[in-house]
């Protein structure tokens, strides 16, 4: 569902999961729903209706008080422990519901109660709350998400910063421990940048990082790399299920990519601009994985060596897991 370009979640949007012992009730109920456009599964058990949720989210669920194998309250206070990452809508159906019934059932997680024979308007209506709720909940999460991505990108180049490297590095490299991955991680910095600064002002040399940002990212794996500024003029490129040698290459192509076209400041003024690269990765993590700092250390002290050679190249180390050079791996 487009969130973005909707105000509000249209009935045939929404899946309701309706949850009855009784077939007469579930039919009756399952064409007032469709009759307002609803999407329709239906479970007689608790447990069916678990294993439906399990294999597909559903925003809304309408469940009756008496289950053959549990009650309403259990299947809502299952449901709500199976910590899916959307909300599910719960309105539960009872014949009589007593004052107790009713807190008990809200306290494990239902959201509304509905009392037997159902009025198909008042049905609706409280649907429409149920929307409500839902086009709320995803609107928070959107408002969620692009916080977390703005949090996690540089003002400038809009590649990541340092704080994805700090909160997903450590993941990445556990995951290619995991599956036994390649992973390598590239750390390249301009060359003599403080000249560019100097003879063309700061605002030339922010044009420079963010076409630089853009010429590194578009030299690296959609949705697998990932490039983010480490500082100044200092990026890291991320590389997980690449070798040192697949590193070498793309860390090789950037290099070119940064040197071979001019970098237009304006109409009278392009810059010839270089990088330096170095470049550290494992042919196969190991299951114990390691510290970020390592390979980010080892990856600087290869970048250093580039520039000492003279920069504008590439320069890479192979990392080797102790237990391999103890011969256990
Ligand atoms: P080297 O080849 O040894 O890396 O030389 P360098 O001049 O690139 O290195 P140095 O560390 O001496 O200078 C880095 C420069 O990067 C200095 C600083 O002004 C510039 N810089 C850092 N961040 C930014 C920024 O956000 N914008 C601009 N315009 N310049 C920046
Ligand atoms: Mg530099
Ligand atoms: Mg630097």
């Amino acid at each position: 569902m487009d969130y973005e370009n909707q105000d509000q979640a249209q009935a045939t949007d929404i899946r309701v999961l309706l949850v009855d012992m009784s077939p007469i009730s579930r039919k009756l109920v399952k064409s007032m729903l469709q009759h307002e456009g609803y999407l329709v599964s239906e479970a007689a058990k608790g447990e069916r209706a678990l294993e439906i949720l399990a294999a597909e989210y559903h925003h809304v669920v309408i469940t009756g008080m008496v289950l053959e194998d549990m009650t309403g309250s259990e299947l809502c206070a299952r449901i709500r422990a199976a910590s899916s990452h959307r909300y599910t809508y719960i309105i539960a159906l009872s014949g009589k519901g007593t004052i107790k019934d009713i807190t008990h059932a809200i306290e494990h997680g239902v959201d509304e109660f509905m009392h037997k024979p159902i009025n198909r308007p008042l049905l609706a209506a409280r649907l429409c709350l149920a929307r409500r709720i839902i086009d709320l909940e995803a609107k928070l999460k959107l408002v969620q998400m692009q916080s977390q991505d703005l949090l996690m990108k540089d003002a400038l180049t809009e590649v990541y910063n340092r704080r994805r490297i700090q909160s997903d590095l450590p993941a990445e490299i556990k995951r290619a421990g995991r599956y036994k991955q390649p992973f390598s991680v590239v750390i390249c910095d301009l060359d003599h940048f403080k000249q560019v600064n100097d003879a063309h002002g700061h605002l030339a040399g922010d044009q420079v990082l963010k076409e630089v940002a853009q010429r590194l990212k578009s030299n690296c794996r959609m949705d697998i790399d990932w490039v983010a500024r480490y500082g100044g003029e200092e990026f890291v490129i991320v590389a997980p299920e690449t070798g040192v040698e697949g590193a070498m290459v793309m860390a090789e192509n950037m290099r070119n990519a940064i040197e071979e076209a001019p970098f237009k400041i304006s109409d009278s003024l392009s810059l010839e601009i270089t990088m330096s690269f170095g470049v550290a990765g494992y042919s196969n993590v190991p299951e114990s994985g390691f510290s970020p700092d390592e390979i980010l250390g080892q990856a600087d002290l290869c970048l250093y060596k580039a520039k000492d050679q003279g920069r504008n190249r590439v320069c890479y180390q192979r990392c080797v897991a102790e237990d391999t050079l103890h011969g256990k791996n």
